[in-house]
């Protein structure tokens, strides 16, 4: 499967953060195997996707409202960021989970509005750090997976979802789990994403998210399960994520 580097920015970046794409592109006009992505804030898509245009970088939104249009002040629609020139969609972000209180139930009405917008959904789950101290991570992580897309299973284009796993106490922190707690917990996305969806389980994309970093990449996509990254901080340089996606290609 074609791995994916998605970049988070988050609420960072103006104009002239636009040249780092263009640094991204030119570093890797077509990396082996691998698609690039860059998540700007809102304000930044559609330059952004001017710029990206034809290239090997694709742009996507860090949410969307779960309606097409109406009365909903401050929020952007699927369909607006596909016209802003959006490929994907991170959902349920733990910054919004915690910030905007999403649950999985808004969570799987935003993926059903991301599709119908044809974006691709990158879905993201994960432990706080107290349900990881009581040994319920996978408890957890498997409620997220089941109560936003699997259980019942979401009426969507299950071929375009992305699975990312970011333990939320490893998001912007600089900790990182062990490689065997991200493969304990990647196995057992991949498993349930298997049974649930047995034509596309096994190829869909399962990223790590949560301080990743040139010097720890490498031996993150080492890990079996692990197809991608999405990248908060490190991703807001070109040099700094060029080197993660080194790491991707290599791996
Ligand atoms: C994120 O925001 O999804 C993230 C993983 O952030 P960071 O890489 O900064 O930990």
């Amino acid at each position: 499967m074609r791995r994916l580097a998605a970049g988070n920015w988050k609420m960072n970046g103006t104009g002239e953060d636009l040249e780092e794409v263009r640094s991204l592109i030119a570093a890797f006009p077509a990396p082996d195997n691998t698609d690039l992505l860059i998540c700007p804030p809102a304000t930044l898509l559609h330059r952004m996707a001017e710029v990206a245009a034809g290239s090997s970088v694709q742009v996507g939104g860090q949410d969307c409202h779960a309606k097409p249009a109406g009365a909903h002040t401050g929020d952007i629609s699927a369909d607006m960021l596909r016209e802003a020139g959006a490929d994907y969609v991170i959902l349920g972000h733990s910054e919004r989970r915690t910030d905007h209180r999403e649950t999985d139930r808004m969570v799987r009405a935003k993926i059903m509005a991301a599709d119908r917008a044809l974006l691709a959904p990158i879905l993201c789950v994960g432990e706080t750090l107290a349900e990881r101290e009581a040994g319920r991570t996978l408890e957890v992580v498997g409620a997220q997976l089941d109560g936003s897309l699997l259980a019942p299973l979401a009426e969507v284009r299950l071929e375009h979802v992305v699975v990312a796993y970011e333990p939320v106490w490893a998001i912007g922190t600089g900790l990182t789990p062990t490689t065997e707690q991200i493969a304990e917990v990647h196995g057992f996305i991949r498993e349930r994403l298997v049974a649930a969806i047995p034509a596309h389980g096994a190829r869909l994309r399962i990223l790590y998210g949560g301080s990743v970093k040139p010097s720890n990449a490498a031996e993150i996509f080492a890990v079996p399960h692990v197809n991608g990254a999405l990248v908060g901080g490190a991703s807001l340089k070109a040099a700094e994520f060029g080197r993660i996606v080194e790491a991707l290609v290599a791996a």
